[in-house]
């Protein structure tokens, strides 16, 4: 019987060498327009350029904030001019960089309401993850409702509640002009469930409803270019390489039928 503390040494000791992968510095680049990806390998962060200053969706770990800084950096704007932070939900591999980059940035950050203690605690008290994975806190300057809208130089940010993996998850919705052609663009929030007690579970008791309303409103949208948050989750390497396009008007429908049957397997094994 493993004590607490050597449980979460032992997982911290087995997943580190996942993060580090994920955290892997690449070449930021151009998707479409004025939308720029500007994370790491593996854990999305997306800047969006406008007229009026930058948007920042996401700061992975608290470990890639320096390299999301230099990837803006490296593509001619600066970290000053980020005026939005916009924030898909509190785990220390999206908001641990939140911290760094809003001091680095002054920009305002908004977030999901039912995320935004979780943000203030810095990830503990995690209804799933207890206090196993901490992220430097960060506070948010205003908590976003479903369907609000947050707009800078002419783009329309909209929050979309997609409760489960958080409970404060919020997806984003945009519209860039790719070169005279309007094209919608999805962040999703989150949509898995990793190792979450999905049946009974007294920390989130309507947590099925909120998946099963999440996959809904996913699937209710329409999208040219759709991001997740890992970028194996949507084919990012294929993409980036040119082996795929990023517009793709069929790749939403292909997230949520995945994050869907994932969801269904585990609410039925632990249903059994
Ligand atoms: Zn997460």
């Amino acid at each position: 019987m493993l004590t607490p503390l050597a449980l979460l040494l032992s997982l911290l000791t087995q997943s580190s060498p996942a993060f580090r992968a994920w955290n892997e510095p690449i070449e930021p680049f151009r998707v479409a327009g004025p939308l720029y990806y500007v994370g790491p390998k593996d854990v999305t962060s997306l800047l969006i350029t406008t007229s009026e200053g930058l948007a920042l969706i996401d700061g992975g770990f608290e470990e890639s904030a320096p390299i999301v800084a230099r990837n803006i950096e490296r593509l001619g704007f600066r970290i000053q001019d980020v005026k939005i932070l916009l924030s898909t939900h509190a785990h220390m591999d999206h908001a641990g960089g939140l911290a760094a980059l809003k001091a680095a940035s002054g920009a305002r950050l908004y977030a999901g309401a039912a995320d935004v203690e979780l943000l203030a605690r810095g990830g503990l008290g995690d209804f799933a993850f207890g206090d196993t994975m901490p992220f430097p806190p960060v506070k948010a300057d205003a908590a976003v409702r479903d369907g609000e809208e947050i707009a800078l130089g002419g783009i329309r940010f909209r929050a979309l509640a997609t409760p489960g993996h958080t409970k404060g998850c919020t997806s984003w919705a945009f519209t860039i002009d790719d070169g005279g052609v309007a094209r919608r663009v999805v962040m999703i929030g989150g949509t898995t469930a990793p190792g979450y007690r999905l049946v009974n579970n007294p920390a989130y008791p309507g947590i099925v409803d909120d998946f099963q309303a999440t996959f809904g409103k996913l699937r209710s949208l329409q999208a040219d270019i759709v991001f997740e948050g890992h970028g194996f989750a949507f084919d990012l390497e294929a993409r980036r390489l040119g082996k795929r396009p990023f517009v793709d008007p069929g790749a939403l429908k292909e997230s949520v039928d995945k994050a869907e049957a994932a969801f269904r397997k585990s609410l039925a094994e632990q249903s059994r």
